[in-house]
């Protein structure tokens, strides 16, 4: 089992981050912060470099988002997660992270990975979207072997002939990956389906199949969101998964973070 800032991974109790898909304004974090944060959502993540597949969409605030990613996680206690897309970034996140995200096209960025495994910051492990199974523990491997056993999985979706979705979220991949590695592994159902009508049926299911956790986007206005607004959740709607993931927890014998 890992902790995180006394959050326990991969026990009986499941913590949830959650937060925009990408950091756009202080009011914007802050909103959704503050919604989350009444939920007793232990943490908070925003992307600050964003890898778009589009090089005209927005590409996070980079440092200009630094302050109010570190204000607004201070301000409401929760400890922040964002990706780091380059090795480069690593010192100065150090400050404003407590979980480094390594994002599904940097799976396979094996000079970072041995980079994040030289410090014990927890690495949230993304698959690639084409990943295998042992592709994907091999990037893992990259981590630990490099002195950092601070790891935890995260499915988020894989690319397959399906259309109507973004991705098509690989359920198999928790129980197995759970067995096989022994590591926490949390689902990412907005990235793995990519449409808000589907992150809560999925997010259960995941839990159902023993997920140790979820990373949910969660947007106060997604329609005006600068990116993956399709799929974000409003606090209301997120509201609703939460107290339905309750349920499903307590069903298997284990409980939501925070709301024992
Ligand atoms: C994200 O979490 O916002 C993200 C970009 O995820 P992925 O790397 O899985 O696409
Ligand atoms: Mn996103």
């Amino acid at each position: 089992m890992l902790e995180i800032c006394g959050v326990p991974f991969g026990g009986q109790s499941v913590p949830i981050i959650a937060g925009p898909c990408s950091v756009e304004s202080e009011s914007q974090l802050e909103a959704i912060a503050a919604a989350l944060h009444e939920m007793d959502i232990p943490f908070l993540r925003g992307g600050l470099y964003k890898l778009r597949t589009n090089p005209d969409s927005f590409q996070g605030l980079g440092e200009d988002g630094f302050s109010i990613a570190k204000k607004i996680s201070e301000k409401f206690n929760m400890p922040f997660t964002t990706e780091i897309t380059d090795i480069r970034q690593i010192e100065k996140l150090h400050e404003v992270a407590s979980i480094f995200q390594v994002g599904t096209r940097n799976m396979y960025n094996y000079d970072l990975l041995k980079e994040l495994g030289k410090s014990p910051k927890p690495v949230l492990l993304k698959r690639a979207f084409s990943a295998t199974y042992s592709e994907f523990l091999n990037a893992a491997e990259y981590i630990i072997a490099a002195g950092n056993e601070n790891v935890i999985l995260c499915e988020r979706g894989i690319r397959t002939f399906v259309r109507e979705t973004r991705n098509t979220f690989d359920i198999n991949a928790i129980p197995f990956l759970k067995q096989k590695s022994g590591l926490p592994i949390v689902a990412d159902p907005s990235h793995g389906t990519g449409l808000t009508s589907l992150v809560e049926p999925v997010a259960l299911a995941a839990l159902a199949a023993g997920a140790d956790g979820l990373l949910i986007e969660v947007h106060n206005e997604p329609s005006k969101a600068l990116s993956d607004g399709q799929q974000a959740l409003t606090p209301v709607q997120f509201k609703s998964l939460i107290d339905k993931a309750e349920l499903i927890l307590k069903a298997s014998g284990r409980e939501l973070h925070g709301r024992a």
